[in-house]
């Protein structure tokens, strides 16, 4: 491994400083995917500034509804705070099938959020990968591609993003408020990961020097019936194959009146299905109406030689998560 030096920041200013005057400086959380991608040669930067020290480490509930999570926010203590698991069941599940105790102990929310691909090609140096190396071309395109994107990829990169939180929380129209060196800014998560276009190096609408402070989660799916089911080859410590975040509330006429859905392990972003979403508000409760939900959603879909599969896993999934949260009322 490179060698690199380290700064405790003792302030979010602090860290903006740290990472505007040092070299080729990075954010630490818990280290959990950055220090492994550092022993791989694939990030190599000459000085860490951990921030998994500062004050951000809470999650408050709302005067009107909703929580603020703090960037620091271990994973399990997200997951098994009783807010979450009351009001957002799909955060909660989201959180507990991924990774392991162990790393979830030491995961945060911000680097949750922002945790890199996990496409193999990427993460081994001896590969051409334009996402860690530009212009050096794509080895999953017509390689080995059974994990990769169904949805939004070019021919410049065809990788997943892999955070099962993200998913949930862009189902539940969250936000993430930023201080950098502009000043503070607030991005919905739904808008804050980017297709790969021809620059996939950039994963994200982050700028340089910005910080993840807190997720806001409103208050408005708070309550109602929410999942997050996900399809993986083995039973636990499995990235998403293919992942679905969905909140329901079917009104007592037995019309949708609120429907969010989301899937994950199909794009380089969590996939916000918008058009299922408008065909399913104000449509009868039933199979017919998911069904042809998630048809029209997937009708974009584009597999690769290797994937075609995750499309009607998806379906399968979204339409039986449906099902499921309607049956709860
Ligand atoms: C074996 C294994 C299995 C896993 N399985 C899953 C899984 O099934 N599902 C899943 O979702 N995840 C899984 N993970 C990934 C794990 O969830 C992530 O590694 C973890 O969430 C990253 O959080 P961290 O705090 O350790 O981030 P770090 O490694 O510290 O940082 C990750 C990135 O975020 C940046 N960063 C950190 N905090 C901030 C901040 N506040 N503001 C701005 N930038 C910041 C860092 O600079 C770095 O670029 C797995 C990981 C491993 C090793
Ligand atoms: S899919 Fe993306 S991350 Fe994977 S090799 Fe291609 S460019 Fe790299």
């Amino acid at each position: 491994m490179k060698p690199f030096g380290y700064v405790r920041a003792r302030s979010t200013e602090d860290a903006v400083h740290h990472f505007l005057s040092l070299p080729d400086a990075r954010f630490l959380g818990g280290g959990t995917n950055l220090v492994d991608l550092m022993k791989l040669g694939v990030e190599a930067p000459g000085t860490l500034v951990d921030v998994s020290g500062l004050p951000l480490d809470t999650v408050s509930e709302l005067p009107g509804g909703g929580l603020r999570i703090g960037a620091t926010v271990r994973n399990s203590d997200l997951a098994a705070h009783p807010a979450v698991r009351r009001d957002l069941p799909v955060l909660a599940q989201a959180l507990l099938s991924g990774a392991s105790g162990q790393l979830r102990n030491m995961a945060t929310t911000g680097g949750n959020l922002l945790q890199r691909t996990r496409c193999p090609y990427f993460q081994d140096t001896g590969q051409p990968c334009n996402k860690r190396e530009p212009g050096s071309g794509c080895g999953a395109l017509d390689g080995v591609n059974r994990d990769h994107a169904v949805l939004g990829h070019s021919a410049h990169c065809v990788a997943t993003h892999p955070s099962d939180m993200a998913v949930a929380l862009a189902a539940l129209d969250a936000e993430i408020e930023l201080v950098g060196p502009g000043g503070e800014r607030k991005v919905p998560v739904a808008d804050f990961h980017r297709l790969p276009g021809d620059r996939p190096q950039q994963d994200t609408v982050i700028r340089p020097g910005e910080l993840i402070t807190s997720v806001v989660v409103p208050a408005s799916s708070g309550g109602m019936p929410s999942a997050y089911r996900k399809a993986r080859d083995r039973s636990s410590y499995a990235f998403a194959l293919v992942s679905v975040a969905a909140v329901l509330a079917v009104g007592d006429d037995g019309l949708i009146r609120h429907a969010r859905l989301c899937f994950g392990g199909v794009a380089h972003k969590p996939w916000r299905a918008v058009t299922a979403e408008a065909l399913l508000v104000g449509a009868p409760a039933g199979e017919d109406t998911y069904l042809r939900a998630a048809e029209a959603e997937l009708a974009q879909a584009a597999p690769l030689s290797g994937n075609a599969f995750k499309v009607r896993l998806a379906r399968r999934l979204a339409v039986d998560t449906l099902a499921r949260l309607a049956d709860r009322g």
